[in-house]
């Protein structure tokens, strides 16, 4: 409790990368005596240029100081970037957001990750997806690390650190175009972490990106990706972003085997997903991602392709995205081979359902799905647990 005799504590900084340009307006006059009538300018150089330069708006310094005393841009800070080059293929065109297999002009680009650095001495990543002719979708992380424990996934070994602020998930966003210069038209929300199992950040990031005096992204160039949330499911259905993409990680359609590979299956069993995502009908086209890892020797039977399509049915529209798995560092089974992906996805397209089979980018960096969080974060984390007496979860 605050002695009578000590001076009221100055309030925080905002970040301004956590606001929506509305949010700004206001708190601007409510903090500021002077020079509030400048925020939709600041908002726009956020924003758009990932630059907070209040004197390039025409105050003068003491208008200017005091900004500066109210709000702040800390973006994160870029530990550092690694590439793979990627082959693209020409014979799957298309426009869907969360798609790997456009086709590029050249055949051949980039996928590169980022490794950034919170205030508080943790790292997280982002990486940019070539998704052909020249476009890009950026996957961003959402946690440090995942509480979840998918076991064919990296992040998920990690256990979860602590989830992002909207500061820091916009601070991808900004430093990926601003400072790094990646030029990306899609963002999907698959990297570190369960989007939501931070729904509070991701719903406020969702509302800031689409933000028309920002960013400007439309709904339709956003994703977001669940292992089955229930309640931030609904939450979603509740924002009324009616054009927002939502997909779900399925990776087995039957409760045994979705339990032995991803735990969140023993408190929200496939019956439950399956009855939430009937329910989430946000408009007449929408059409769920559903997203399956394959594992060989694991979930790539035509058993399992039958349980695909038996779950899928009553959904309505679906597109099911066939990633071949990516080993990662403790490696829960190999490679599937080419015969064995092609097969599998025979075998959903003989039951009905339309797949796409995602290419493979950014494996030789630790930037492919289910890769996310390499061994020397990991380690860094032990570390940290260590020192901070944090529980694994
Ligand atoms: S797949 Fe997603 S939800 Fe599962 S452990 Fe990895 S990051 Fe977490």
């Amino acid at each position: 409790m605050r002695r009578v005799s000590e001076p009221p504590e100055a309030p925080q900084p905002i970040d301004l990368s956590a606001l929506s340009c509305e949010e700004l307006e206001r708190l601007a006059r409510e903090r500021l005596i002077a020079g509030a009538g400048v925020a939709r300018g600041i908002y726009k150089q956020v924003m758009r240029r990932g630059v907070f330069a209040p004197e390039e708006l025409g105050l003068g310094p003491v208008a200017a100081g005091a900004w500066r005393e109210h709000f702040r841009l800390a973006l994160p800070r870029v530990v550092r970037v690694v590439s793979e080059k990627c082959q693209l293929e020409r014979s799957e065109l298309t426009e869907e957001p969360d798609c790997d297999t456009a086709a590029d002009a050249a055949g051949q680009a980039m996928t590169a990750k980022a490794v950034l650095a919170t205030s508080d001495g943790l790292e997280y990543e982002c990486v940019l997806l070539p998704m052909g002719r020249g476009r890009a979708t950026l996957c961003v992380s959402s946690q440090v690390g995942c509480k979840m424990g998918c076991k064919f996934c990296e992040t998920g070994r990690m256990g979860l650190l602590r989830s992002l602020s909207v500061a820091e998930i916009m601070g991808e966003i900004l430093v990926a175009r601003h400072v790094l210069g990646w030029e990306f038209r899609n963002v999907v929300f698959m990297g570190m972490g369960e989007a939501l199992d931070n729904a509070d950040a991701l719903i406020q990031t969702l509302r800031i990106m689409a933000d028309q005096v920002g960013l400007a992204f439309a709904q339709e160039r956003i994703t977001v990706c669940t292992v089955g949330r229930v309640d931030g499911i609904q939450r979603l259905a509740a924002l009324g972003m009616k054009r927002l993409n939502v997909s779900i990680s399925l990776n087995a359609a039957n409760d045994a085997l979705r339990s032995a590979l991803m735990p969140v299956n023993r408190t929200v069993p496939l019956a439950e997903l399956q009855a939430a995502l009937l329910q989430y009908r946000p408009r007449a086209n929408f059409v769920l991602g559903v997203n399956y890892c394959l594992l060989p020797e694991l979930n790539d039977t035509h058993e399992h392709a039958r349980e695909v399509a038996a779950f899928c049915r009553p959904i309505g529209r679906v597109m099911v995205n066939v990633i071949p798995y990516n080993p990662g560092t403790l490696p829960l089974t190999r490679l599937p081979t080419e015969a064995e992906i092609d097969q599998f996805i025979g075998w959903l397209r003989d039951e009905g359902l339309p797949v796409r089979r995602r290419i493979t980018k950014g494996r030789s960096v630790m930037a492919a799905c289910g890769q996310l969080g390499n061994v020397e974060l990991r380690s860094e984390l032990r570390t940290l647990r260590s020192k901070r007496a944090l529980p694994l979860t």
